[in-house]
Order: structure tokens, then sequence, then C-alpha cells
């Protein structure tokens, strides 16, 4: 798993696609600045399967604001990813621990929105073996914001990949 490459622009598409199809009640606003042939070091499903965590919070977690926006860039060195909703918000308190492993904020509350409590703890983990990092910044009752940083395989690295094939 480790040595696969992603390419970002087909997925985050097919992901934001998904998105739409599920959720025709909500807006989302899909930001695409991802250079054309930029290549991330890490599985496609795992990449994936953390967007899906965080949409789906953002998704579960709105309030009256039915509005998402999903941000993704990439620089020289990196891929910037951003799940932004307008939902619950995180109390500071509780922001040191959304991470942990079954941790859910408010028990009663979430229990009728569904879930375990694992989803942030296997993103988190996912995207740290991929030597990226995941940050959160929340308002109560204004929203939340996640943040993605992934390192892009550089071009001499593709070169490096093209030369392996080359000499097979
Ligand atoms: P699941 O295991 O299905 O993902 P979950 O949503 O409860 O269930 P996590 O994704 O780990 O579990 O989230 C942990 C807790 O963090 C949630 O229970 C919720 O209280 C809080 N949380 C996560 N994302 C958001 C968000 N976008 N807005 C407000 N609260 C959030």
């Amino acid at each position: 798993y480790l040595e696969q490459t992603t390419e970002v622009k087909s997925l985050f598409t097919q992901v934001y696609n998904d998105f739409k199809m599920l959720h025709p009640d909500f807006v989302i606003n899909f930001d695409d600045d991802i250079r054309e042939g930029s290549k991330v070091r890490i599985y496609r499903n795992h990449l994936e399967q953390v967007l899906v965590i965080l949409l789906d919070n953002a998704f579960k977690y709105s309030t009256e604001r039915k509005e998402i926006n999903f941000a993704a860039s990439t620089n020289s060195a990196l891929l910037e990813v951003v799940v932004q909703d307008y939902g619950l918000g995180i109390a500071k308190n509780d922001l040191k621990r959304i991470f942990n492993r079954f941790y859910r904020v408010d028990k009663a509350r979430s229990r009728k929105r569904g879930g375990n409590g694992l989803g942030l703890s296997i993103a988190k983990r996912l995207i740290e073996i991929y030597h990226g990092s995941l940050e959160v910044e929340s308002v109560v009752g204004s929203g939340t914001v996640f943040k993605i940083e992934l390192p892009l395989v550089q071009e001499d690295e593709k070169d490096d990949e093209n030369e392996t094939k080359k000499n097979d």
C-alpha cells in the first residue's frame, strides 16, 4: 500500500460527484485548484475513505444551512484539502478528543445521527501513515473546517518510477 500513488484530479472529481448524487439537497461548492497530472503517495481507496469520512461528517453535523465547501489545491510540494460545514461546530474541550477512538461529543444527541466515533480516528491514522496531516478548526454554532495536507509525488520521483519501468 505504502508505495502506491493516486492521481488527484480524477479522485476528487469522483468523490464530489458521488456526494452530489447521494445528497441532492445539499449545496456542495467544489473549488478545484489541482494541477493536472499531480499525484499523491497514498493508496487511492485510503484517500477516498478519508474524504468520505470528512464529507459524511459535514453532512451529518450540518443544521439549517445545508452547504459544504470542498476545496483541493496543489502547490509545488503539497496537496491541501479543505472540508468546511456551517453546522453544529465543536467546543474547544471536545476538539482535543474527536480524533480519539469511540469519542463522540454529545452521545444522546449524536445517537440520532448514527455513528460509533471511529471515523475521525481512522482518518487521522490513515493520513499520518502517509506522512500527511489532518487538522481541525471549529466554532460552536458556526461550523467546522477540516484540513488535510499530503505530500505530492515530485517530478524527479516520477522520473525514477519511469526509469524502473524502462529497466524492467
Ligand atoms: P462514525 O464512527 O460513523 O464516523 P461519528 O461521526 O460519531 O461516527 P467521528 O467521525 O469519529 O465519529 O467523529 C467524532 C465526533 O466528532 C462526532 O461524534 C461528532 O460529535 C464530532 N464531529 C465530527 N465531525 C464533525 C463536524 N463536521 N461538525 C461537528 N461535529 C463533528
